[in-house]
């Protein structure tokens, strides 16, 4: 029997059948979070009607029971990432709080007066804000890679920004505001080569084309498990395991420890470690799950499927006069940023909401791409495996109305 086109499996997506201020729902808002398909629903509930028990400190049945399932979930991301073991990778609440454990733990104890962090002009706040906040600490500084027009990075600029004082290079694989796929496997040898570490946000990228940080060769990798048809509240981070092994702890509490006394204490071995405090076990659950999902369907079906539908809605949107796309790059992943002359981002998201087009409209938590481009903010479509061109034909006919809605575009 041959495989379903990659869209029909949007039927395994229950909240996809119900209607939306009374019209189908067209949900474009992938780039904020994705919807679950019952396999991870089922996941979740499964354990906590079966397996539920607190895990790593129990004697009991139920409790091992539970260990094993995190534990299985931790080899899942493994695969996922292609890491080269499972205790390089540390149970998180999502990129941000991956971002974070690298920035205080790594950070504070690697970073000096006057160390250089070189950060993009395309990351989300999570991938500036943390760095802000623990340069401002070491005395260290940041620099910031130039966007061309198109919404690439000047790779001329980054190599001339790198140095003897460069110690992390922080980058997004994939703009949410963008959707320009950055070439990160070379911007990480051009780190490595001055001695640099690589932290890569992937908060984009798994969930839209097979990932391998072993052979991308970074050190760092951050995701969360809601933009890859998970649950919201896990995600995880690789880190390289000598490094993993050398950083101290960035919040302290149970299960992250060897010893405790008032006296002093020890810690825990990676990954257990950076994991204090009862970690979300359904989450993580749910999260394999996910994987298992893509992984049956096969995330390179669905890296073809997206593109295919990102070059047919570029190639609809561009039809329509008086918008304008922010974000042209030739490596684009499924994301279409624009701007429609004379329409704030907010009213044409409410008006295609009225239409049951769901996507998001504002700052993506970008700023500074908007500043690079001049506009307060962007209307944003962004895909994922269950949309089909009936949803980019919603969205073209919204945009249609509300430019009808205000004036900007005669009655046919
Ligand atoms: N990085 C990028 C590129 C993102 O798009 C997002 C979320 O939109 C994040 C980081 C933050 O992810 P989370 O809120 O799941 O921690």
């Amino acid at each position: 029997m041959s495989m379903p086109a990659v869209a029909d499996f949007a039927r395994d997506f229950p909240i996809l059948a119900r209607p939306v201020r009374g019209r189908r729902l067209a949900y474009l808002d992938n780039g904020a979070t994705t919807h679950k398909p019952e396999a991870v629903i089922e996941a979740e509930s499964r354990f906590y009607r079966e397996s539920n028990a607190n895990i790593h400190r129990g004697v009991h049945w139920l409790s091992q029971h539970a260990t094993d399932l995190y534990e299985q979930a931790r080899e899942r991301v493994r695969g996922l990432l292609g890491a080269a073991r499972a205790d390089e990778i540390v149970f998180t609440r999502g990129t941000t709080e991956a971002i974070n454990l690298v920035a205080y733990s790594w950070g504070r104890a690697n970073l000096r007066p006057g160390d250089e962090i070189v950060l993009t002009g395309m990351e989300h706040h999570s991938n500036i804000v943390p760095w802000q906040l623990v340069a401002g600490q070491a005395g260290a500084t940041i620099r910031v890679v130039p966007l061309t027009d198109s919404g690439e990075l000047r790779l001329d600029a980054y190599e001339a920004l790198l140095g003897p004082r460069t110690r992390l290079v922080a980058v997004v694989h994939v703009s949410n505001a963008l959707g320009t796929v950055n070439p990160v496997a070379r911007m990480i040898e051009l780190a490595h080569a001055v001695g640099a570490r690589v932290l890569v946000d992937g908060a984009q990228a798994v969930a839209h084309q097979p990932v391998d940080v072993q052979a991308l060769g970074c050190d760092f990798y951050a995701f969360s498990g809601h933009k890859l048809y998970g649950p919201t509240g896990i995600g995880a981070l690789y880190a390289r395991s000598e490094l993993l092994e050398a950083m101290p702890p960035w919040q302290g509490g149970g299960d992250m420890i060897r010893t405790v006394a008032f006296e002093g204490s020890t810690w825990a071995e990676p990954p257990q470690r950076f994991e204090a405090g009862t970690p979300n076990i359904a989450g993580a659950i749910g999260l394999a799950a996910a994987i298992d999902y893509v992984a049956a369907i096969g995330l390179q079906r669905i890296a073809d499927h997206e593109h295919r539908l990102l070059e047919h809605a570029t190639a609809a949107v561009e039809r329509i006069p008086g918008l304008r796309l922010i974000g042209t790059a030739p490596e684009k992943a499924g994301i279409l940023s624009f701007v429609v002359d004379g329409i704030h981002p907010h009213d044409l998201g409410t008006i295609l909401d009225a239409e049951g087009v769901a996507i998001r409209a504002g700052h993506h938590c970008a700023m500074p791409v908007m500043t690079r481009f001049g506009i307060p903010g962007t209307a944003r479509a962004s895909f994922a495996l269950y949309n089909d061109e009936r949803d980019v034909e919603a969205l073209v006919a919204g945009i249609g109305k509300a430019q009808q809605m205000f004036g900007r575009r005669p009655h046919r």
